[in-house]
This record gives C-alpha cells, sequence and structure tokens, in this order.
C-alpha cells in the first residue's frame, strides 16, 4: 500500500537554528547532558515520544468546549466513552500521567515482598513497584538478545520463565507493556498476550497491560501476526484490552495529548481501592488530576491514532528511516518498530569502551553534528558504577533511542537526521568518549554532569 501522512500542518512552530560553536558551548554548559539542554538550542528534539505529538483542530476544538466543573463533567463522560468503548472496562479513572496511574494501580494490588513480573517494566513503572516494597522483575524473550534477528515479536515475555515464577505463589501482578518500550520498542503478538494472561489467571495473578502504545502494536500485529491481516487497529486494540483484567497506560504517546493517563478495570473492588487513593492524591473521580481540556484531547486523540492511514504512514516514517541510517552505516535494532529507532553505537563506536560510554559519545556527536537531542539507552542508564563513578557492570547493549514525536517532523526533517548520522559514521574514530564528573545515586541519567575522556 502506498502512503503518505493523512494530516498537514496548519500552524508551525519556528524550529531554532544554530552553529556548531554555539551547540558546543551549550552542551558544555549542560554537562554534556541532554536532559540539560534548553530546547530553544536544540533543532531536531528525538529525546521522547511522550506529550510531544502535534494535536489536531479536531482535538483543540473539542478542547475549547471543554467543560470545567468539578464534579461530572461532560468532559469526563466524553473521556470514560472514548475509552470504554475501546477497552470495554467498565471502570475507567482519569490520572494527570502515566506513573501516577502506575502508583494508584500498583498501591491496590502489590504488598511488600510480592513480586510484580513484566516482559520489561519501564523505568517509572519499575522504580513505582520498588517504591512499594516489591520486586520488579523483568522476563524478555530469548529473541530480544539478538539486536539484529527479524523476529517479529521481540517483545513478547519469556511464557516458560513466567510460569516457573508465577509458581513461586510470590508473584502479585503480571504486567505486559506493549510495545515494550525498555526493550527495543518493539511489539508483543497477541498469542503471548493469550498465553500470558492464561498463566496468570491459573495461578489467581491479575493481568495488566502498560498500553502506552496500544495502537502501534496493533498495527505491527496486523502487519506481522497470523490471522490478524483483515482487522482493523480499533479491533486489535480492543482484543489486546479483552484479554486481561485491566490497563494502565499514559495517554502522552497513543492518546496523542500534551498530558493525561487513564485507569481502566473490570474488578469493582480494585477500582473501588484506587479510586479512594486516586481522590485522595491526585483529584476527584471525573478529573483525576487533568485539566477538562486535555480530557477532551484525549477523548478525540484515542479515536485518531487508530486511523489506518496514519498508523501505516507512521510506520512508514520509521522504517524509511532505518533504512536511511543503515545505508549511511549505522545498524539499528532490528526490525525496526514504530515509536523509536535503537542504534546501535556499541557497533558503530568500536574504539570506545563501555567505561567511555559509546551510547553517550553518539547522542553528543548528534547534537554537536547536527543539533538533534536523543538519549542513551546503556550503560550510563543501565550500568553499575563504583563510588568513584567508574563502571562496574557495563549494559548489555550501548543504544541511542532517536523517539519520533507524532505528526511533528516531516520527511525532510528525518532525511537531515539520517545525512548527520551518516555524516558521523564516515569518521566514527573521531567522536570522543565520556566520563562522569558527577552522578547522583538514583534517576541518575537526567542530572549527571560529564566531561570528554580525550
Ligand atoms: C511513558 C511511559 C510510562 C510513563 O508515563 P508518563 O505519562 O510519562 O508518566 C509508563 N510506561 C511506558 C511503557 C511508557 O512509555
Amino acid at each position: 500500500m502506498r502512503t503518505f501522512p493523512p494530516y498537514r500542518a496548519q500552524v508551525v512552530a519556528e524550529i531554532p537554528v544554530t552553529t556548531r560553536a554555539e551547540r558546543e558551548e551549550a552542551l558544555a554548559e549542560a554537562g554534556y547532558n541532554a536532559f540539560n539542554l534548553p530546547a530553544s538550542k536544540i533543532s531536531i528534539d528525538l529525546l521522547t515520544d511522550s506529550g510531544t505529538g502535534a494535536v489536531s483542530t479536531t482535538q483543540e476544538a473539542a478542547a475549547a468546549g471543554a467543560d470545567r466543573s468539578y464534579a461530572g463533567s461532560a468532559s469526563f463522560y466524553r473521556f470514560r466513552d472514548a475509552l470504554t468503548d475501546l477497552t470495554g472496562y467498565p471502570h475507567i479513572l482519569p490520572v494527570h500521567q502515566g506513573r501516577a496511574a502506575e502508583r494508584v494501580l500498583f498501591s491496590s494490588v502489590l504488598e511488600p515482598g510480592r513480586i510484580s513480573v513484566s516482559n520489561t517494566h519501564f523505568d517509572t513503572t519499575r522504580a513505582n513497584v520498588e517504591l512499594l516494597g516489591a520486586e520488579a522483575l523483568d522476563l524478555p524473550c530469548a529473541e530480544f538478545g539478538d539486536l539484529d534477528s527479524l523476529e517479529p515479536f521481540k517483545g513478547n515475555i519469556d511464557l516458560d520463565a513466567l510460569e516457573r515464577v508465577l509458581t513461586s505463589g510470590r508473584v502479585g501482578q503480571v504486567l505486559l507493556t506493549i510495545t515494550n518500550n525498555g526493550g527495543g520498542g518493539q511489539p508483543v503478538s497477541m498469542a503471548n498476550l493469550a498465553a500470558a494472561a492464561k498463566l496468570a489467571r491459573a495461578h489467581g495473578v491479575p493481568v495488566f497491560l502498560d498500553a502506552a502504545r496500544f495502537a502501534e502494536n496493533a498495527w505491527l500485529v496486523i502487519q506481522r501476526e497470523e490471522g490478524y491481516r483483515d482487522k482493523t487497529p480499533r479491533e486489535v486494540a480492543q482484543e489486546a484490552f479483552s484479554l486481561v483484567d485491566g490497563s494502565v497506560a499514559s495517554l502522552k504517546k497513543d492518546g496523542i495529548s500534551p498530558m493525561g493517563a487513564f485507569i481502566g478495570l473490570t474488578d469493582p473492588e480494585i477500582a473501588q481501592r484506587c479510586e479512594t487513593n486516586l481522590i485522595a492524591t491526585e483529584g476527584f473521580r471525573t478529573y483525576g488530576g487533568l485539566g477538562a481540556h486535555d480530557l477532551d484531547r484525549v477523548a478525540k486523540g484515542v479515536q485518531e491514532v487508530l486511523d489506518p492511514h496514519y498508523l501505516a504512514a507512521r510506520a512508514d516514517e520509521a522504517a524509511r528511516l532505518a533504512q536511511l541510517a543503515g545505508d549511511g552505516g549505522v545498524d539499528i535494532v532490528q526490525p525496526p518498530g514504530i515509536h523509536a529507532l535503537y542504534l546501535n553505537a556499541g557497533r558503530l563506536l568500536p574504539h570506545l569502551p563501555a567505561a567511555r560510554f559509546p551510547g553517550h559519545a553518539l547522542a553528543c556527536e548528534l547534537y554537536l553534528e547536527g543539533g538533534i537531542r536523543c538519549v542513551e539507552l546503556g550503560s550510563l542508564y543501565l550500568g553499575t558504577l563504583d563510588e568513584h563513578n567508574e563502571l562496574v557492570t557495563p549494559a548489555p547493549f550501548e543504544l541511542v533511542r532517536m523517539a519520533l514525536p507524532r505528526r511533528v517532523y516531516t520527511q525532510g526533517h528525518y532525511d537531515y537526521v539520517a545525512e548527520i548520522l551518516g555524516d558521523i559514521a564516515k569518521n566514527p574514530e573521531r567522536v570522543p568518549g565520556y566520563r562522569i564528573i558527577d552522578a547522583p545515586k538514583i534517576l541518575r541519567h537526567f542530572n549527571l554532569r560529564m566531561a570528554p575522556a580525550r
């Protein structure tokens, strides 16, 4: 099928254009940490696809008509109906963002000493499990370990390992992340979802989705899984939601909203506990800490995101950038997903040992060369450090994540990104490594300071 993005720009925002000298100064001032860079010094921002999507005229029109009543606002009913239609869950709670949904749900189902099992917990998800004194256990499938293999569902959970840990009797919840953001953005098959849910049920353990990218997972299922080719994205997403006991989802991703999340549940007792927690900590059950305008943006966004023309064009955009990166000499985690490309920095920069952080070095170089911001997912993020901030245990892979905001950049922007990548790949040995100057103990990648190590 030939595709084109089924939208056009009607209002645009100016992109800052900087010189190399300005970027060198800005990056040094930021302690060589992209999270410290002011957006005014960034040309192409691929740091995240969260809350960065362009809203539609339909969403803005709905937002203009939002009802800010404290209780029972019309905006809430539009939000609830859109999500009940999509998920089938009778209990829908709005929350301001995904991590708040996690905290509220997990504190209603987990206790200290229990285990939360996932294909891969997202970082805030893991933190919310651990803050409750529970253990977060990742069981990605074996196929994920081979970055180059073209296996279609490398986001799956390892079912044998799941069954073994379920028999321990300590599991408090099974949480399936679709698509698997912490695992290369790879999709989870419907067969794997169904089998994992069946195992959890057989052991009396509740099973939930972390469904931030429910539409993108559905699209990849339609492309890659036997028996789904003739289904619509909505039908596949509905089926995924129906396989489990409930879901949390950040709606800053496939909700295409600047802010928002939801908790959806089938069980009235868990829903009641969540509602009490929500009212105490986030807001009343008909707004949950969200502004009414975002309730309305979400109600439209979750429908727009399921348009097959939109999903096809977005998947093609990611695949095309992956192809151009490969042509330029930069390998990515295969096969390309939709919301991000994961660059194999370890392979591109073999002169840099893990202790000089090749992923971070490539991310810095993309900024210095082209004003492009993205983030390391390698030893800087996942490795362990000693008290002098020297790397002790490296991460299994040295990657850079280029997240692709929804409906924001055009092919021209991505061609430019590929050209900059190609320029770096021509002389990779010129890229310097980095050392840590100062790193906080927790959530260090947000706050650390680095310096080039020449
Ligand atoms: C973004 C994300 C979250 C957290 O959502 P926020 O809205 O950023 O708080 C949780 N899980 C996954 C898979 C995510 O991608």
